[in-house]
């Protein structure tokens, strides 16, 4: 049975524009007209207005603002199984030198900044999680499965559904018996599985994990963590699973705090300290936790008069729309405010940031400020942003910026 149909599709003038700039995303207001009716994962085959030919192609949903995903822009393209095959193999080829690393957790497909919008493929110990921010992949799964599944060099595939995915699986016939954490190839004895970071060992639970399981994307950042952390006193704010202080532990911290609000998160921080060090409690004995309120937490700290040679300040997206920024400005500089004062002389403030609508210009002025009234002399030691395995194909797939800073 044909699932999906070809749906002509017209745009305004703008969302021509949009499509020709490369943009992988047509809004329902760029959409001039549709012929036909429209279901979720139609081929949507863009045609100019004024010369009536074909200018890209690409994924109808009519339930998301986002109406169109675009495939391919620039002209007429075959989607099938080789097209996707041909989008897979380039996304792993980008990957090599990160699988050439002790890592075993990666994302091997990374949405629209691989060409393939509204879909994540992340790898656990070679078990495929796949998430679906839309519901137009619904209906193309049976092509895709195979495909990932041989790319990836792996058996095991779990599905992983947005909300509103999950939410139009359940009312259409492409997604009968489609769930969030469903396994749809191979065999996963456990929920939770162990995968490799350079060495270091981490917990993923693909079934119900936040994400896909774990933060995959600051693991370039982690690293460098634990390259500074010997003979140091490390401060790990907004530490969920522990990433940044396992780290730190195995670069030879001698003292490492993991604070967050999350008793579970700070729980599984401590199991993943057991699974590094476990058999070497002098180290698994340099961990703690610290539940609390960060921005409390910070204040509390600072009243004790601690200091830490390292301070990592790693925050949740704290702007999810437009009108969120100006707040998520603030935010970023108070938490950071409340963090300068608890570096030691001499130390080093590690300030993240993984809101998209907060360009990393605003986001490292903000920094620079928080430091500048501090008072105190510092230098900016680097800026980092992506790992390899999270390219960045259009402006608002930059969403990670981290900014290293030695304070005296
Ligand atoms: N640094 C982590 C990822 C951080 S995710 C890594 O490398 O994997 C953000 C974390 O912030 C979550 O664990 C969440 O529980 C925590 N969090 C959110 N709001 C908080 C708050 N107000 N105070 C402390 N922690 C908070």
């Amino acid at each position: 049975m044909k699932k999906t149909s070809r749906l002509p599709v017209t745009l305004t003038a703008p969302g021509e524009r949009a499509l020709r700039a490369g943009h992988p995303w047509l809004f329902d207001g760029a959409i001039r007209s549709v012929k036909g009716e429209g279901k979720a994962g139609d081929l949507a085959v863009v045609f100019s207005v004024k010369k009536n030919k074909c200018i890209g192609v690409g994924l109808y949903d009519p339930g998301s603002p986002i109406r169109i995903r675009v495939l391919h822009g620039g002209g007429p393209a075959t989607v099938n199984e080789d097209f996707f095959r041909k989008k897979l193999a380039a996304a792993k080829e980008l990957r090599t030198p990160l699988l050439a690393t002790d890592t075993t957790g990666y994302r091997l497909v990374h949405g629209e900044n691989d060409g393939l919008p509204g879909l994540v493929v992340d790898v656990y110990a070679g078990v495929c999680v796949l998430k679906l921010y839309s519901a137009a992949w619904l209906p193309w799964l049976d092509t895709l499965l195979p495909l990932i599944l041989e790319v990836a060099g792996s058996e095991t595939l779990v599905l992983r559904l947005a909300r509103v995915v999950e939410n139009a699986a359940r009312a259409s016939t492409a997604g009968a018996g489609l769930t969030d954490g469903a396994v749809l190839s191979g065999h996963l004895p456990e929920e939770e599985l162990i995968f490799r970071e350079h060495g270091r060992q981490f917990y993923a639970n693909v079934v119900r994990g936040h994400k896909t399981g774990f933060f995959l994307d600051h693991r370039d950042n982690r690293k460098h963590i634990g390259e500074l952390a010997e003979g140091k006193e490390v401060l790990d704010v907004f530490s969920y699973a522990g990433g940044f202080s396992v780290h730190a532990l195995a670069g030879g911290a001698t003292g490492v705090t993991s604070l967050d609000v999350s008793g579970p998160a700070l729980e599984q921080a401590s199991r993943n300290v057991q699974l590094n060090f476990g058999g070497d409690p002098a180290v698994a004995g340099r961990h703690q936790n610290m539940e609390a309120d960060a921005f409390d937490g910070l204040a509390e700290l600072a009243e004790s008069e601690k200091t830490y040679d390292l301070v990592i300040v790693d925050p949740p997206s704290f702007a999810k729309s437009e009108k969120e920024i100006p707040g998520a400005l603030a935010a970023y500089r108070k938490i950071n405010r409340l963090a300068v004062p608890l570096v030691a002389p001499g130390g080093v403030l590690v300030a993240a940031s993984c809101s998209a609508r907060v360009t990393a210009e605003d986001f490292f002025k903000v920094i620079a400020v928080a430091l500048q009234v501090s008072g105190r002399k510092h230098k900016l030691l680097d800026k980092t942003f992506h790992d390899v395995d999270h390219p960045v194909g259009f402006p608002e797939g930059a969403y990670l910026k981290t900014v290293y800073y030695r304070i005296y």
